[in-house]
């Protein structure tokens, strides 16, 4: 089989995808990213301008010494790139006193001695007015928290990747791809076809496409995030306004101040539950959608509830437990797998693309994967 001869190729240009072409590249190698659509696009998981990073992660303590290297790498891509990509806004994290929010983001701040402060709803609402949470909520709040530009960091990615060499062919989707023993691999693409030596497969919601195994184990579901333009807009302007991860009666929200749209940010956490096809998922938001969503606002947020300004439908992968897949192919350990990223993905992928490129370069990274290994559903 013929076609161009790569170190690695690259399924998907999108937040892990480009943060592992920008790693690979410049450690020198011959990269080749295929990403089916544009260079930044509606149609996957990392758009809506902004996503949440932070430190005392309640979903598992062993996310935070993680965290730390994808903060560091997150900077130094900043000054790389000359533009500022993440905002710092502390964030406030829990809600129903006794729910696992709560107790996991005061565990991981416990345990990896992140600064943080435990606080009850009526001293945040004290602190910042726009949040009305029942007055016994507990939430800890950590000055670390804020936001990260996520569109902008594909495209500081990118730039980079492309700086340091890498190729990136955009509208061009993997069709297929196979192994030729001795080190080899080849991708078929709907324009042509690319022999590499390794392989990472960085597809969001396709992952199953590419990786029948990771069909039951990465699912697509529908989300949709809303803005709303706030009847008192102070309270909700960047530096008035935590970002936020909150349980409720009503389930897990997350929320950001006003950045880009001018309105009020927030979506809930597995919305409406819907597993989706990501080929066939109805992206335009409807009544039913807006009214979810607007019910929440009214109850806890009443002064960001004015008209909603945009609604915009996006892509959660799931895993069963919700943590990631970060592993090589249990068959072909030259193809690497960045998967499921269960909706709290992005702001790992700095640090995912760093992983990826070790795992493409030596088979093996000093992060410790135990928790993301593909071998704890079989
Ligand atoms: C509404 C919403 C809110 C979120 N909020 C947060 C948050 O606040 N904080 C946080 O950390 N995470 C959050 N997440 C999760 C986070 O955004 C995702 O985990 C992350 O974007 C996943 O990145 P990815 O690279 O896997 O997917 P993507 O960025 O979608 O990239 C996958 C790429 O692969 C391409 N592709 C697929 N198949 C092929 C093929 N066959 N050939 C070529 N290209 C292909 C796709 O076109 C796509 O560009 C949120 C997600 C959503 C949807």
């Amino acid at each position: 089989m013929g076609g161009d001869r790569y170190d690695a190729i690259i399924v998907g240009v999108g937040g892990m995808g480009s943060a592992t072409a920008f790693h690979l590249a410049r450690r020198g190698w011959r990269v080749l990213g295929l990403e089916r659509y544009d260079v930044i696009h509606p149609f996957g998981s990392s758009h809506g301008l902004t996503r949440i990073i932070r430190l005392a992660y309640s979903e598992h303590p062993s996310y935070v010494p993680l965290l730390v290297r994808a903060y560091e790498l997150w900077h130094e891509l900043e000054e790389l790139d000359g533009r500022k990509l993440l905002y710092t806004t502390g964030n406030l994290e829990g809600g129903l006193p006794d729910g696992e929010v709560f107790r996991g983001a005061v565990e991981a701040a416990t345990l990896h001695h992140i600064p943080h402060e435990v606080l009850s709803g009526a001293e945040v609402a004290a602190r910042w007015p726009a949040y009305h949470l029942p007055v016994d909520a507990r939430v800890v709040f950590q000055p670390q928290g804020g936001f990260l530009a996520s569109e902008e960091c594909i495209l500081a990615h990118v730039r980079l990747a492309l700086a340091s060499g890498a190729e990136i062919h955009w509208r061009e989707r993997v069709a297929e791809w196979g192994t030729l023993g001795d080190d080899d691999l080849w991708v078929r693409t709907d324009r042509g076809r690319y022999r590499a030596s390794r392989l990472v497969i960085a597809a969001g919601s396709w992952a199953g496409r590419l990786l029948p195994e990771l069909a039951a184990l990465a699912v697509p579901e529908r989300q949709v995030l809303a803005w709303l333009q706030p009847t008192r807009p102070e309270l909700f302007r960047l530096g008035a306004f935590p970002v936020f991860y909150l349980q409720a009666e009503e389930g897990r929200y997350y929320g950001f101040p006003e950045w880009g749209i001018p309105g009020f940010k927030f979506g809930r956490f597995h919305h409406l539950g819907e597993t989706v096809d990501p080929d066939r998922m109805d992206r335009e938001p409807n009544q039913r959608d807006e009214e979810v969503l607007r019910a929440f606002a009214r109850r806890y947020f009443p002064d960001g509830c004015g008209p909603t300004v945009a609604l915009k439908a996006c892509l959660f992968t799931n895993t069963p437990d919700e943590h990631f897949i970060l592993d090589l192919h249990p068959e072909h350990p030259e193809v690497a797998i960045a998967a499921g990223f269960s909706g709290h993905g992005y702001k790992f992928c700095s640090v995912v693309g760093e992983i990826m490129a070790d795992l493409a370069q030596h088979g093996e990274t000093r992060h410790d994967l135990a928790l993301f290994r593909l071998g704890r559903f079989s």
